[in-house]
């Protein structure tokens, strides 16, 4: 959706910038009374009000009403476009079955590709939208998608086409990402290194070819691919010019952190099993760990993620849904925060980083979005709560009063 041309202001909110200086040590929240402009979709200043009206004398003013102002949330890990429905392996987890022992009788991520394969574009987009006006409900303003459902050419093409018709639908931005390495199709069952040559020769050139694709992603994981696989793959990725993304260490240590990071990886996700070498090998190369605490949950896991050795080093923290039909049918980032504070130990303004600023520097959006800053994309929520605290504490709330996308006010 197209932003209009006309000058706004945002005025009288408490403002959580989501600056880097406005997250204090320990976890002190700076909110401050602060008034927003926005032109042609951008923030063109942030400060008093008084100062904003002299400088915009025209802007049509828009009260926040004295309530907490936050950028738009950013959900930078989402399977959101799939079809078919999985709540039967949930059942059948639930009654003790492993997940891995699901993958392996055809279940899993499996299941949902044959149902993917089988459904139209505009069946894909259909399904996904409530899931998506779930998340808007929550106040985010971008979100990333990834295929990786088809996994032959025509269905990951159908599922990026999908994320791009959503983001043509509803006012948020899209970031897709090609996770063409999600895991091996079943016509290569027997031949997985068959699978990881066309990938390199033809799947990833083509998609790359296309514009559909923001990034790439790959499963690094017993049941996924190997390390050395995931590395080739990476390689074809990036002389395409696609940044590469990892899903990493969720059910054992295969030092996949540590491979993003040598790949220069935007973000290695779920990191479970990540160990002090691969944690350092983040710090260094400036990935992003995206920590997915509903696929923690779903799953009954019991390994954490090494969250003190990432604050330690410094590894920027994001928090994402990993909205998919099988281990993380999530579709709230308020949720995904109160998970990752409860089963994690992050702390308020951690989680609230890791949902916007960090989670932007995990697409690679850093400067377009993330924070309230000049230049970038006027995209906030305006929320009805006392305190930020409360955007973690409260689970099952809504407290979402008014979010605004590149200058426009929506729900
Ligand atoms: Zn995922």
């Amino acid at each position: 959706m197209a932003a209009t041309t006309d000058t706004r202001i945002i005025a009288n909110g408490r403002v959580w910038t989501g600056s880097p200086g406005a997250v204090a040590a320990g976890d002190g929240i700076a909110v401050q009374p602060l008034a927003i402009a926005a032109q042609r979709g951008r923030i063109a200043a942030v400060g008093a009000m008084s100062e904003l009206q002299r400088k915009f004398p025209d802007a049509v003013v828009f009260d926040a009403g004295g309530r907490l102002v936050t950028p738009g949330l950013i959900d930078c890990h989402t399977h959101i476009v799939h079809a078919g429905n999985r709540a039967g392996e949930f059942a059948r987890r639930l009654a003790g079955e492993s997940y891995q022992s699901i993958a392996r009788s055809g279940g899993g991520i499996l299941s949902t590709v044959r149902a993917t394969r089988a459904a139209s574009l505009q069946q894909l987009v259909d399904s996904a939208l409530p899931r998506v006006d779930a998340l808007l409900a929550d106040g985010v303003t971008t979100l990333e998608i990834k295929s990786g459902y088809g996994l032959d050419l025509e269905t990951e093409q159908r599922m990026l086409q999908a994320a791009r018709t959503i983001a043509q639908q509803r006012a948020l931005t899209v970031t897709t990402t090609y996770l063409g390495a999600h895991t091996i199709p079943p016509e290569y069952a027997q031949d997985a290194e068959g699978y990881v040559v066309r990938l390199c020769t033809e799947l990833i050139p083509v998609i790359a070819a296309s514009g559909l694709a923001d990034a790439f992603d790959a499963y690094c994981e017993s049941v996924a691919f190997t390390p050395e696989q995931v590395g080739r793959i990476f390689e074809a990725a990036r002389a395409h010019r696609l940044p590469v993304k990892l899903h990493a260490d969720q059910l054992s240590n295969l030092h996949g952190a540590a491979l993003a990071a040598r790949h220069g990886a935007l973000s290695a996700d779920h990191l479970e099993y990540t160990d002090a070498a691969g944690v350092d090998a983040l710090a260094a190369a400036g990935t992003v760990a995206v920590l997915l605490p509903g696929a923690y949950y779903f799953l009954r896991e019991t390994q954490r993620p090494p969250v003190a050795a990432l604050r330690r080093a410094g590894v920027p923290m994001a928090v994402a849904t990993d909205c998919n039909p099988g281990t993380s049918p999530l579709s709230s980032i308020l949720a995904a925060m109160n998970l990752a504070a409860v089963e994690f130990g992050l702390g308020v303004g951690e989680c609230l980083a890791g949902v916007t600023r960090h989670a932007a520097r995990a697409l690679g959006v850093q400067d377009a979005t993330g924070s309230l800053e000049p230049g970038k994309w006027c995209d906030l929520a305006i929320w009805n709560v006392e305190q930020p605290a409360e955007l973690v504490h409260n689970l099952g709330a809504r407290p979402l009063h008014r979010r605004f996308w590149h200058g426009q006010p929506g729900e």
